[in-house]
């Protein structure tokens, strides 16, 4: 199964996502993990990349949709969750053209629908696990408080993420995520629209809810 999912930075993806990755057996690949992994590697593409990730810019499609499908073949071979990819117009249709080029299906389209104010102080409040990215904390969502200043999953230490505390920088990358001419629902309203033509489905999903419902409601939508 190949899915694409949608939601502003602090909507929840990541949670959902690593749960959908789980159930269905996908590779879960991050854009944003990616960059991350190569800056931490200090390769050339990490360093290129890192000012624009710092600024909250996006970093050139030049650089990212290479990495991008590259490692949708490299790993995705046995279906794949893709997170943070698409962020715009031009991703959005060369990685359909990429798709449509080697007849792989693209199952589901998934978008986290969440209020700009809302996301804004989720991601204030988000914790990184030392031991997985993807063991949920934020000290503003009560049902997922870290344990003191420990991962509330495995009590592993916890960090914030630099682009997660400036202000300028997350208005930034909502600016590209919330912009429908040509950011991030643009990009999913592509899709949107190649799902009108039943080319793909389209899950829409309320981010406001708790973890747990959302989660039952994507679930039950899914094949
Ligand atoms: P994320 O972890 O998804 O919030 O991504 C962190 C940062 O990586 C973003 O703010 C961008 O600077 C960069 N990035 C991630 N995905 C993309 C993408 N599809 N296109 C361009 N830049 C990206």
């Amino acid at each position: 199964m190949n899915i694409l999912i949608f939601g502003p930075n602090g909507s929840g993806k990541g949670t959902q996502g690593e749960l959908v990755k789980q159930k269905y057996n996908l590779a879960h690949i991050e854009s944003g993990a990616i960059f991350r992994e190569h800056i931490g590697g200090g390769t050339e593409l990490g360093k290129k990349a890192k000012a624009f990730i710092d600024r909250g810019d996006l970093v050139p499609d030049d650089i990212t949709i290479p990495m991008v499908l590259d490692t949708l073949q490299s790993k995705g071979a046995n279906g794949w969750l893709l997170d943070g990819f698409p962020r715009n117009m031009v991703q959005a249709e060369k990685l359909w053209d990429a798709l449509q080029a080697k007849n792989i299906k693209l199952d589901y389209v998934i978008e986290i629908k969440l209020d700009r104010e809302i996301a804004r102080n989720r991601i204030m409040g988000r914790r990184l696990c030392k031991n997985n990215n993807n063991h949920p904390n934020n000290i503003f969502i009560d049902p997922i408080k870290p344990n003191g200043d420990k991962c509330r999953v495995c009590g592993g230490d916890l960090s914030t993420r630099a682009d997660d505390q400036d202000e300028a920088a997350i208005n930034k990358r909502h600016d590209i995520y919330y912009n429908t001419e040509n950011g991030t629902l643009a990009a999913a309203y592509f899709y949107k629209k190649l799902a009108a033509e039943g080319k793909t489905k389209y899950i829409e999903l309320d981010g406001a809810g708790s973890i747990d419902s959302i989660k039952e409601t994507l679930l039950s939508q899914l094949a």
